[in-house]
């Protein structure tokens, strides 16, 4: 059986995969072969002996950037073993925030081949050169790109049918339909001296699907204001 989701990562910490990745549910389905991890390292497509891929930025300044020509051969390598229509992104804290509609993108091209940037970043002829999607795990700044990347990975590998098992509910997660998720319990009935809800014990399904969608709503206009106004504007 082929893959049904390829991920091919461009670093020079080839050693850090599939780290997480390679655990539980991600980690059984790399095992099974449901999807696959390939790591280019970027030290390959240097010419010099020390094996370097950085040098220091133009116009002055501190730290290193990665240069283009290294980086240039690197990509073009990634691009030989990619499907055209894998996505080729470069984590980057300017980018676009992944989200939860980028995982299940990702997902359906089959493929991704990730830049994974240390240093102060990647000289930006390489991102224009080859038309590269910039994208950030949240806004705060990493050493590196790698452990972004496992982050965007799980969330993409979890959604491959066969992952998650048979009793998934992927489409009532958060931000399915743009709320986020309703709140769980599970016994024992008394904590503490809190109680689990009464209508979830009560085996009125409707009644729970009905709690469960106003504690969405609900936690949603609280917590996300940015979700709940698109929400209530799809909803017109
Ligand atoms: N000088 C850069 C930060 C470089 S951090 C700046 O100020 O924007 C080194 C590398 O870590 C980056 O090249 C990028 O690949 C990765 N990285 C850091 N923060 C990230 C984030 N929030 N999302 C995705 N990748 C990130």
């Amino acid at each position: 059986m082929s893959p049904l989701f390829t991920a091919q990562l461009l670093t020079i910490f080839p050693e850090m995969f599939p780290g997480t990745l390679g655990q539980s549910l991600a980690g059984k389905g790399l095992k099974d072969g449901k999807w696959a991890l390939k790591t280019l390292d970027i030290r390959d497509f240097s010419s010099d002996k020390h094996r370097s891929v950085d040098d220091t930025p133009a116009g002055g300044g501190p730290g290193m950037v990665m240069r283009a020509d290294i980086l240039g051969k690197a990509i073009d390598a990634a691009k030989a073993n990619a499907k055209p229509e894998w996505p080729l992104v470069y984590m980057s804290p300017r980018g676009r925030r992944f989200e939860q509609a980028d995982a299940v993108r990702w997902q359906s091209a089959g493929g991704v081949t990730i830049l994974c940037g240390r240093f102060e970043g990647v000289d930006e002829r390489v991102l224009e050169a080859h038309d590269v999607e910039e994208i950030s795990v949240g806004d705060f700044v990493l050493s590196g790109g790698e452990p972004a990347a496992m982050v965007m990975l799980d969330a993409v590998v979890r959604l491959l049918p066969g992952i998650m098992g048979a009793n998934a509910t992927l489409d009532e997660e958060s931000f399915e339909n743009g709320l986020l998720e309703y709140p769980h319990y599970t016994r024992p009935q008394v904590w503490e001296g809190r109680e689990i809800p009464a209508v979830l014990t009560s085996g009125h399904h409707k009644k729970v699907a009905q709690w469960r969608h106003t504690k969405r709503e609900e936690l949603t206009r609280i917590r996300r204001p940015d979700l709940w106004s698109s929400y209530v504007r799809d909803k017109k």
